[in-house]
């Protein structure tokens, strides 16, 4: 239509009054409304293709299952303290750091490593200070410590990604940071040797 309107209006400059009537009527032809789109009978669309027979499908054994990945607390700073035997200056002998400690200034926010649901809350004055831990579909559980804010409750279940607090120094610490620990079957483990890595776990036909 654009197209076709200059052609129009360049023939009625360079005609006489005959051709710029055949030409208005043209354009009259040309702004008509379209002409009504095709529908098929109402009997067309009543006609249903026949279902076809009901059989019995098995499925394959064992259970259905998806991965659940371990991802860096804090995102920008890296692991300044690492786990195992260390002795801090202030203490007289080599004690076990049973997590891992990332620096980072005060308020920065705490990311929860993997989904999972907030096993407990809580306030330890003279050890973790401000803690959060969250128990993950794999069975492990993560514990962050020494936050200045606490944003998720005990039961919230928690997407891989939310943020749970803001990093702090409370409780036992010189300075803002996250002890960051793993924890299977009670026991701490090495952070390092979970973070970035992929577990399988069943899923639960119930959520399904
Ligand atoms: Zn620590």
């Amino acid at each position: 239509m654009r197209r076709l309107l200059p052609t129009v209006r360049s023939f009625l400059f360079h005609s006489g009054q005959a051709a710029a009537l055949t030409s208005v009527a043209v354009l009259a032809m040309a702004f008509a409304p379209a002409p009504e789109p095709y529908y098929a009978p109402a009997e067309a669309e009543m006609a249903v293709p026949e279902a076809p027979p009901v059989t019995a499908v098995a499925r394959p054994a064992g259970a259905m299952t998806r991965l659940i990945a371990f991802v860096a607390p804090l995102r920008g700073y890296a692991i300044n303290s690492a786990y195992g035997l260390r002795r801090l200056a202030s203490e007289a002998r080599a004690r076990q750091h049973k997590g891992v400690d990332i620096a980072a200034p005060q308020g920065t926010s705490v990311y929860v490593a993997c989904e999972g649901e907030v096993l407990r809350t809580g306030y330890d004055a003279k050890g973790y200070g401000r803690f959060i831990e969250v128990r993950h579909p794999n069975g492990m559980s993560t514990l962050y410590a020494h936050l200045s804010r606490i944003d998720v409750a005990r039961g919230d279940k928690v997407a891989a990604d939310e943020r749970i607090g803001l990093v702090g120094s409370t409780g036992r610490s010189t300075g803002p940071h996250l002890h960051f620990e793993v924890r299977r079957d009670h026991a701490q483990v090495n952070p390092t040797s979970v973070l970035g890595q992929a577990f399988e776990v069943e899923i639960d036909p119930a959520a399904v």
